[in-house]
């Protein structure tokens, strides 16, 4: 049975290993994701799954189609459709067509168009403006453009194909075909960056007027180019303070432009420029990934439990190709997740945006138990470093807090584990 306490530490973390009840089915509206897994050559610093071999693309499209059709549900509504990889503007207009047909046909879509979100990941330099003008026909409705950066030294450290040109030249294109929602991603925290190159950054992509930006620091992945080099000391990565100091005038700046920081990594003109699909995942809506490596999260219902469920394609494009032609679902493994997981998941997801932890969405769906008093110490050492704090019925962190979420997390995670 769960406890309910008023003031009882210890009590309240036996309620949170207690069962407790299932959480409710969300009722939002589905995701899906789509990976497009070619390039046409890969970054140094990139560990998204994809190759080079463009050889495979049409037959790829075809097995793609296969798997939306073996894995439809007519009865999930769906209101976005997200075209990451990999570079998705590899995709000829044609391919984009079928492939967009096939998930409207696998699934249950808002009757207004303008209610879908399709957003395509696009490589600056790749696609001329008659591209943008046929996927805007078949439902592209916004854009996610690769930048990275809009200075050529950083570009080519990057290893990047394309010029800062080449990226101003895309924006303007996709604006001429009547693109209105367009996103910019760029990148931070290289070895050496000053504040000066970074604001350059900045100011190159307010001239530019995106609806929204997407700032990565640079990290080193495990598996990459970049990552040897730096192993082997050929690269000195951006000391800490430094990458501090950059995150802080990113906020600071954007933020005094006019955009909104809601999301760690994420910034937004307005709130409808929000990514719809993105914060899927840091609300825990259910998500369908299609493509190799592509991700899920979904609930199965059994006998009035819900159980959530987690699965992974299998990365390889080859395998891929082979299961699917032998009328083999690509899924690599499949896991349900306990409460527990789901807790730890739903903080993890929840503190990277600017709303935070739902406190009372929390202990309605993971047992009765008060927030505040589990995780008191936590909030105080939050409070007491400024990194966040308790805002009505919110736990959020601050711009400082975000600095350190790793660590705040596993104070969380420690505390509900204990
Ligand atoms: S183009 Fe994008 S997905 Fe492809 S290798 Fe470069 S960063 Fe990774």
């Amino acid at each position: 049975m769960l406890l309910k306490n008023n003031n009882n530490d210890e009590r309240c973390a036996i309620a949170v290993h207690s069962p407790p009840p299932p959480p409710p089915p969300t009722t939002a509206a589905a995701g899906i994701y789509i990976h497009i897994p070619f390039c046409i050559r890969k970054c140094p610093y990139c560990d998204f799954y994809s190759i080079s071999d463009l050889s495979f693309k049409k037959r790829f499209v075809t097995d793609l189609i296969k798997e939306l059709e073996m894995r439809a549900d007519p009865a999930l509504i769906v209101d976005t459709i997200y075209f990451g990889g990999g570079t998705p503007s590899l995709l000829t207009s044609g391919e984009l067509e079928k492939i967009v047909a096939a998930v409207t046909k696998s699934f249950k879509f808002p009757n207004k168009r303008q209610d879908l979100q399709i957003t395509m990941e696009v490589n600056p330099g790749s696609v001329k403006e008659s591209y943008f003008k046929e996927i805007r026909e078949y439902g592209v409705n916004r854009l996610s453009v690769g930048v990275q950066s809009f200075q050529n030294r950083k570009l080519s450290f990057l290893e990047r194909i394309h010029s800062a040109d080449a990226s101003r030249q895309t924006i303007l294109s996709a604006r001429d075909a009547g693109f209105d929602d367009i996103g910019i991603d760029l990148m931070y925290g290289l070895p050496e960056e000053t504040e000066k190159i970074w604001l350059a950054d900045l100011e190159a992509a307010l001239e530019c007027h995106p609806e929204h930006i997407s700032c990565y620091m640079l990290s080193y992945e495990s598996d990459t180019p970049m990552f040897a080099a730096y192993k082997r000391g050929d690269i000195k990565p951006l000391d800490d303070g430094k990458a501090a100091s950059l995150f802080k005038l990113t906020s600071e700046y954007l933020v005094s432009k006019g955009f909104s920081h809601y999301e760690i990594s994420n910034f937004a003109a307005t709130l409808e420029h929000q990514s719809i699909h993105n914060k899927k995942y840091w609300e825990m809506v259910t998500y369908l990934g299609f493509g190799p490596s592509a991700h899920s999260y979904y609930f199965q219902l059994l006998s009035d439990n819900a159980l959530f469920k987690r699965s992974w394609n299998t990365k390889s494009v080859h395998k891929y190709l082979s299961l699917i032609e032998n009328g083999i679902l690509p899924v690599a493994e499949q896991e349900t997740l306990t409460n527990e997981q789901q807790l730890i998941e739903m903080i993890m997801v929840s503190l990277r945006t600017d709303k935070g932890i739902d406190i009372k969405s929390f202990e309605q769906l993971y047992g009765e138990c008060q927030f505040e008093i589990i995780f008191k110490d936590v909030i105080n050492q939050l409070e007491k470093r400024s990194w966040g704090k308790i805002e009505g019925e919110r736990c959020r962190l601050t711009n400082d807090g975000w600095l350190f979420l790793d660590t705040i997390l596993r104070w969380f995670v420690n505390k509900m584990l204990k």
